[in-house]
């Protein structure tokens, strides 16, 4: 391989300002980790319900461990399915509304292994063709996902972010041509801007259109809602979604895992079909036993996600108080905007040397001029760790001049 080409690559990335560096933690994630020997206040993990080193979800994993060993060493079909993995889909499937779940290892995995699973087996049908319609910031997984489907069996539309009028022209437009399969495709919230997708307006066109929808919720499961069942029940369509995806790896402990939930017929052709599900490991017990208890708690302990949501609106309230400008919303995920590239990450690299840690996203991850710092809070921020990530808000923008 000629390595002169990587090289040429990764001093383009560095040129504009795209190359990813990683900052590693000296320790467990949490609402304060240490950097580089100091405690910063943690405002870019997923970690929205300050699971992912909480007590009874560690001691739940080392419990798998010792119960049911560290790995399984096979797919589910072969032998890699434990009772566990079953009763894990149970409650997967009572959390989320849906009659049926299946575990994958990642949401990534699990949203690559559901379209092409579909589209491209001719199900006893002749010459079919399906469509699928999915809102422009869908996450990589799902465009990855897609990707997989072969062309002679589909049409991929793209609709304008959450622009209704679009999607529903778009679905006019096909109303007489004789699909097989019509899919509506959104992300639950989009990372970018911590917005929900109109759902139940989704749902209606689906209705209208005779088109599935499907909904990845991994930034809102055990997030949105007022019991964290996602966006579904925060936006009034709970039970009413076709297809579920999500992850085990943000709110729900933070370890691993992934899950498609829907209806028993299709879960059950899922694990006939989808390859990443037939061909690739079992999710260990550890994990499954992790997950298990992360959602026990939910059920059991209404307060975690109250003080998620209670969290979200002092740190919402309050940093647009101080003069900066957010996106307007209910999620967890706050957008700062500043504008500039260099701004924001300025402004990251200050905001930890006063013990923030905040990352900047810029062209081409977000529209250029639209550069912003992405905050994130947590069930596991207490008040004075937001209050200290405020005054160093406060103290940055200050001399920054962005105040
Ligand atoms: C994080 C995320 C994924 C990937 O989940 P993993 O379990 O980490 O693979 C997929 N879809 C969306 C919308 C996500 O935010």
């Amino acid at each position: 391989m000629n390595q002169n080409l990587l090289t040429a690559e990764i001093a383009r990335l560095k040129a504009s300002k795209t190359f990813k560096v990683e900052t590693s933690l000296q320790g467990p994630q949490g609402g304060v980790v240490k950097v580089g020997g100091k405690e910063v206040v943690m405002l870019a993990s997923n970690n929205y319900l300050g699971l992912s080193n909480h007590p009874a979800v560690k001691k739940a994993a080392i419990e798998g461990i010792r119960k049911y060993g560290y790995g399984v060493a096979s797919v589910r079909f072969l032998c890699g399915t434990q009772d566990i993995h079953l009763d894990l889909e149970k409650k997967i499937s009572r959390f989320v509304g849906c009659e049926d779940t299946i575990l994958f290892s990642s949401c990534f995995a699990a949203n690559e292994g559901y379209f092409a699973s579909l589209v491209n087996e001719k199900l006893g049908t002749e010459g079919h063709r399906d469509v699928l319609y999915s809102d422009r910031l869908n996450h990589a997984s799902i465009i990855d996902g897609q990707r997989l489907c072969r062309p002679e069996y589909v049409d991929k539309k793209i609709y304008a972010h959450a622009d209704m009028a679009d999607l529903e022209r778009q679905l006019e437009a096909d109303r007489g041509k004789e699909y097989r399969f019509r899919m509506i495709v959104t992300d639950g919230v989009f990372s970018m801007e911590g917005d929900l997708a109109p759902l139940q307006k989704i749902v209606g066109l689906g209705r209208a259109y005779g088109a599935s929808v499907f909904v990845d919720d991994s930034h809102a499961i055990g997030v949105c809602g007022e019991t964290g069942r996602g966006t579904p029940e925060a936006t009034g369509t709970f039970r009413k979604i076709d297809v579920i995806t999500g992850t085990l790896g943000k709110a729900i402990g933070g370890a691993a895992g992934g899950y498609i939930s829907g209806s028993r017929e299709l879960v059950s052709y899922l694990r006939q079909k989808s390859r990443p599900y037939t061909f690739s490991n079992s999710l260990p017990p550890s994990i499954v036993f992790g997950a298990a208890a992360a959602f026990d708690l939910l059920e059991k302990d209404r307060s975690i996600v109250g003080r998620l949501h209670a969290n979200t609106a002092y740190f919402r309230k309050e940093i647009a108080a101080l003069g900066f400008r957010i996106l307007a919303g209910e999620h967890p995920i706050v957008p700062v905007m500043l504008g500039e590239a260099a701004t924001a990450q300025e402004m990251s690299t200050a905001l930890l040397k006063k013990g923030v840690y905040v990352k900047g996203l810029w062209f081409p991850v977000v529209p250029k001029g639209e550069a912003r710092l992405r905050v994130q809070i947590s069930a596991g921020h207490a008040k004075k760790d937001l209050d200290r990530a405020l005054d160093a808000f406060a103290s940055v923008g200050k001399s920054m001049r962005i105040l």
